[in-house]
C-alpha cells in the first residue's frame, strides 16, 4: 500500500506532485515525499516528511523544491518498519547520473537479493525492500536507463509499481503480473505517471491509458515510449483485486474497470447470494458505501445513511481508560437513532480483517435501536496475508483463518453474516473466467509461487 506520482515536463511541476500525492493520500498517510529535477542548479532536491501531505510540505518547501519533473510517493508502511528512513523517493547519484525512485508493491524475495548483496559489500540505508531496487539499478551495466530496469526488474519475483526519474526522462514500470495500477497522463504537453486516475483528475490532467502489465513507459522530450520486461513476456496478469474491493478510491478507474461501478457490482451481486429479510440496507461509511448501494439495488430494500462518518478525526487522540465503550469506532462512526429504531438492519462492509470494528458496529448499531442486525461483506472471508503489497496481519490476526462463517457471526454478534463468493467477486470485478486478477489474500493460491521460502511465512504458519 503506497502511491506513486510523477510529472514530466511542466512549469510547476512539484506543486503538482504535491497536488497528485493529496488525491493518492488514501493509498498510504505514514510519510510523503517528492523529488524535483530540471532545475537550473540541475540538482535533484528532494524533501520528505512523516505524515500526511498536507502537513509534509509548506508553500516554503514547494517552491524550494521549485524544477519542472518531479516525482513523488505516498507511504504506508508494508515491508520495513515506521522509520523517516524508509521515506520514499529515494534520490541517489549513480556512475551513470543522478535517479530517483518511487515503488508501490512488495518484493517477494528482496531478503535473498539484499543479503546477496551485502555479501558484496553493498550497503543500505533502509531496511524496506525499494532500496533493493536502487542497489540494482546502480549496478546495471547497459547505457540505456531502460535496459538497466529490465535488468533490476529481472532479478526480483513480487510486486512492483515504479516510477523512476533520471537527468533526460522518466520512466513508469509495472511488474509482468500487474499487481499494482499505474496510469498515463496527459497535462499540457508534459506527461503524468500516477497510481490511479484521481490523481490525474485532481491536476487536470488527461488520461491516455494504463500502464500494461510487464510494460515500461519512457516519457521525455521526444514523447513516450513503450517497450516490454523480456523476463516473462508471457506472464498471465494478476491485477490486485482487493484493489477493487477497499484500496483504490472509487472515483478512480484502474485495471480498465471503474473502482465504484465494480463496488455497486459487488453489492448487487451479494444481494443475490446473500439475501436478508430486512428493512433497511446501511453502509459502513465510507469503504461500504457503492456495495450498500448495489445491494439495496438488487434486493429492493431501501438505502439509508445509518452510520455517519466523522471527517475530522485526527490522528492522535487520548482514549478514556474504561468509561466509554468502542471509543474509537465512536469517534469515526455515530449512529443515527432515528434511521436505526426498531429495524431490522442489513450493515453492508466491504471486509472483516479481524473482526474488532465489525463487532463494535453490530454492537454500535444494537445500541441505537437496530431490532436486528444482519451484516453482509462484499468480498470472501479475508484468511490469507498479503505478500504484494496489501497492508494485512498475519495469519494468527487474520479471523476467517482461524474461524468459520458461524464463529465470526457469533464473535462480532451479528444476526446473520453472508460473504460474497470468490465468484460472485471476480463476475463482479468483470472476470468471470477468474484469470485477471489475483485473490490469494482469500484464496492462498500466491501467483509468483515463491512465497513458501518467504521467512515471513514460514514465521506466521509457525513451522
Ligand atoms: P477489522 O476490525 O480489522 O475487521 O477491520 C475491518 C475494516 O478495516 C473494514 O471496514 C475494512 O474496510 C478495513 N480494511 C480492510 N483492509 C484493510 C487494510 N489492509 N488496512 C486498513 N483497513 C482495512
Amino acid at each position: 500500500m503506497c502511491g506513486v506520482f510523477g510529472i514530466w515536463s511542466h512549469p510547476e511541476a512539484a506543486k503538482l506532485a504535491y497536488l497528485g500525492l493529496h488525491a493518492l493520500q488514501h493509498r498510504g498517510q505514514e510519510a510523503a515525499g517528492i523529488v524535483a529535477a530540471g532545475r537550473e542548479d540541475a540538482r535533484f532536491v528532494r524533501h520528505l516528511g512523516r505524515g500526511l501531505v498536507a502537513d509534509v510540505f509548506t508553500e516554503d518547501d514547494l517552491a524550494a523544491l521549485g524544477g519542472t519533473h518531479a516525482i513523488g510517493h505516498v507511504r504506508y508502511s508494508t515491508a520495513g518498519g515506521t522509520g523517516t528512513e524508509n521515506t520514499q523517493p529515494f534520490s541517489v547519484m549513480t556512475s551513470k547520473g543522478a535517479l530517483a525512485l518511487a515503488h508501490n508493491g512488495n518484493l517477494v524475495n528482496a531478503k535473498e537479493i539484499r543479503d546477496a548483496l551485502e555479501r558484496e559489500g553493498a550497503i543500505f540505508s533502509t531496511p524496506g525492500d525499494s532500496e533493493v531496487f536502487v542497489h540494482l539499478l546502480a549496478r546495471a551495466r547497459a547505457p540505456r536507463l531502460v535496459d538497466r530496469v529490465r535488468e533490476a526488474a529481472a532479478q526480483v519475483v513480487g510486486a512492483y509499481t515504479l516510477i523512476v526519474m533520471h537527468d533526460s526522462g522518466m520512466i513508469g514500470v509495472r511488474d509482468p503480473q500487474g499487481f499494482r495500477p499505474l496510469v498515463l497522463g496527459e497535462l499540457n504537453g508534459g506527461y503524468v505517471l500516477a497510481s490511479e486516475t484521481s490523481a490525474l483528475e485532481l491536476i487536470g490532467a488527461k488520461l491516455i491509458r494504463e500502464v500494461k502489465p510487464g510494460e515500461i513507459v519512457s516519457v521525455d522530450q521526444h514523447g513516450v515510449h513503450s517497450e516490454r520486461l523480456v523476463h516473462a513476456p508471457d506472464a498471465q496478469p494478476r491485477s490486485c483485486i482487493f484493489e477493487l474491493v477497499y484500496f483504490a478510491r472509487p472515483d478512480s478507474s484502474i485495471f480498465d474497470t471503474s473502482v465504484y461501478e465494480a463496488r455497486v457490482k459487488m453489492g448487487q451481486q451479494l444481494a443475490t447470494e446473500q439475501p436478508a429479510d430486512a428493512d433497511i440496507v446501511v453502509p459502513v461509511p465510507d469503504s461500504g458505501v457503492p456495495a450498500a448501494l448495489g445491494f439495496a439495488e438488487a434486493s429492493g430494500l431501501p438505502f439509508r445513511h445509518g452510520l455517519l462518518r466523522s471527517h475530522y478525526v485526527g490522528r492522535t487522540f487520548i482514549e478514556p481508560e474504561q468509561s466509554i465503550r468502542h471509543f474509537g469506532v465512536k469517534l469515526k462512526l455515530g449512529p443515527i437513532r432515528a434511521v436505526l429504531e426498531g429495524k431490522r438492519v442489513v450493515v453492508v462492509d466491504d471486509s472483516i480483517v479481524r473482526g474488532t470494528t465489525s463487532r463494535k458496529i453490530v454492537a454500535m448499531l444494537r445500541g441505537a435501536g437496530a431490532k436486528e442486525v444482519h451484516m453482509r461483506i462484499s468480498s470472501p472471508p479475508s484468511r490469507y496475508p498479503c505478500f504484494y503489497g496489501i497492508d494485512t496481519p498475519t495469519r494468527a490476526e487474520l479471523i476467517a483463518a482461524t474461524k468459520s462463517v458461524e464463529e465470526i457471526r457469533e464473535f462480532i454478534t451479528a444476526d446473520s453474516l453472508g460473504y460474497l463468493s470468490e465468484s460472485g467477486l471476480h463476475l463482479a470485478a468483470g472476470d468471470p473466467d477468474e484469470e485477471r486478477f489475483c485473490n490469494a489474500c482469500f484464496t492462498g493460491r500466491y501467483t509468483t509461487g515463491r512465497e513458501l521460502i518467504e521467512p515471513r511465512l514460514v514465521q506466521i504458519d509457525g513451522r
